[in-house]
């Protein structure tokens, strides 16, 4: 370990055990201006500043919601906000936890059906090994999550691997595999504290325009490839959900912690879309509409 991560080493092997914490998991709220526009057009509300304060402001003052969150991921804009806040409320709980940990915009991975094509900032392999462009992805994740932990950071390692195509699920097994494998290479070759991080992972899925499978098949892949490539020192898996509704992404985590197999991480959430779709529709970007948004 580098002297510079081993002056934060106690508090980076504390807080992401705690964000860990069984039963609860992170909201994904961050984000970026330009990615908010899409969600916020699609219940026909206005891209700028003080709606998408609403917005903040409905998700983090959410009577009860703090019980099953133990983290919260926001875009720089929210974090430097500063709206009035009920001190039981998250904005408050965020104020006191953030910058704690850090997630670098996560690097994305095209999906198997389009990795034919040449690679463009995606990462790619082949059947045979490692291609360079995702080695290159894996080395530029690991300098992020050496740089955040000698800062003092808890990296989120997030590499997506995106659902686009037609593929089948053991195809998105095999590339998770390949690519996990890869990242926790580069993670050791830069001499990361993997006690001090978090996996920010895809759940192994078929594509998005194959038929699904049922929540046991999808824990089962999920974990193997889990199991095959991340090292039982990292305390904590919390999955995208990529798209995935808000109750195919609770199930297919439901049976994924009810497979009874030897999984050494704890392993929860860290959704944005499967965490906020209903509550957008509810609030439609009506104030009156506010109290029903924060019970959905
Ligand atoms: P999704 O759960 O919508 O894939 O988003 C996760 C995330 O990281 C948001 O920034």
């Amino acid at each position: 370990m580098s002297a510079f991560v081993g002056k934060y080493a106690d508090e980076l092997i504390k807080n992401p055990k705690y964000i860990a914490t069984p039963g609860k998991g992170i909201l994904a709220a961050d984000e970026s201006t330009g990615t908010i526009g899409k969600l916020l057009s699609s219940i026909n509300v206005e891209n700028i500043e003080s709606n998408r304060q609403a917005l903040s402001e409905l998700l983090f003052a959410s009577p009860g919601a703090l019980q099953y969150l133990s983290g919260v991921i926001l875009f720089e804009e929210t974090l430097t906000r500063k709206p009035p806040m009920g001190n039981h409320s998250l904005m408050s709980f965020q104020r006191t936890t953030c910058y704690r940990a850090s997630k670098w915009t996560r690097a994305l991975l095209k999906s198997p059906a389009q990795m034919a094509k040449p690679p463009h900032k995606a990462w790619t392999h082949s059947e045979q090994g490692v291609s360079s462009t995702t080695k290159l992805n894996a080395h530029g994740l690991a300098r992020y999550a050496i740089i955040c932990q000698e800062n003092g950071l808890v990296p989120i390692v997030e590499p997506e691997i995106l659902t686009d195509g037609p593929h089948d699920i053991k195809k998105c097994a095999a590339v998770t595999e390949v690519v996990l494998a890869a990242v926790y290479k580069a993670l050791n070759d830069q001499h990361v504290l993997l006690e001090g991080t978090l996996l920010k992972p895809n759940m192994v899925t078929p594509g998005s325009d194959s038929p699904k499978v049922p929540p046991e098949v999808v824990a089962e892949y999920t974990v193997a490839a889990l199991r095959r490539t991340v090292p039982a020192a990292v305390p904590g898996i919390v999955f995208l959900s990529g798209g995935q509704s808000e109750e195919e992404a609770t199930l297919n985590l439901n049976a994924t912690n009810k497979l009874q197999v030897l999984k050494p991480w704890t392993l929860s959430f860290s959704f944005g879309r499967a965490l906020q779709q209903s509550t957008l529709k509810t609030w439609a970007g009506k104030k009156e509409n506010v109290p029903k948004a924060q019970q959905a």
